[in-house]
């Protein structure tokens, strides 16, 4: 089976990919729940925040400026945008490959759902 976003990375599952650099990849969900909705990777596998160790820091820290630069390019910086990590059962986790969800278009409500 395998790791749906590693085979991603490995262009064995198609996606609409918005941009790419060394560490990161970002595509757009195939679920949008905003007008805006883009998935962004980083290109080594780690299953979720709760298994972060220090020596992600750079990684995580490169989904994150890649995250700022995606946002930028698709226009929605200036309005306001959202980044979302779901980690776990409760917090709805259902691909086990770290992404962060960048949300924007539209009005977000707090708190969320
Ligand atoms: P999460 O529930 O936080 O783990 O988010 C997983 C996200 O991946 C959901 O918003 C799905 O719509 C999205 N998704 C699942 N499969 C794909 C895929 N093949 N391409 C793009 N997005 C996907
Ligand atoms: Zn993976």
């Amino acid at each position: 089976m395998g790791c749906l976003f590693c085979n991603v990375l490995e262009k064995k599952v198609p996606a609409d990919v918005v941009y790419e650099d060394e560490h990161a990849l970002a595509f757009k969900d195939i679920r949008p729940v905003a007008p805006t909705h883009v998935l962004v990777i980083p290109k080594k596998h780690i299953a979720a925040i709760h298994d972060l160790t220090d020596a992600d820091a750079t990684t995580i820290g490169q989904v994150m400026i890649a995250a700022k630069k995606v946002a930028e390019q698709l226009g929605i910086h200036a309005n306001g945008f959202r980044l979302v990590v779901n980690d776990g059962d409760e917090a709805g986790q259902t691909v086990h490959h770290i992404h962060v969800h960048v949300l924007g278009g539209r009005t977000m409500t707090w708190p969320p759902g």
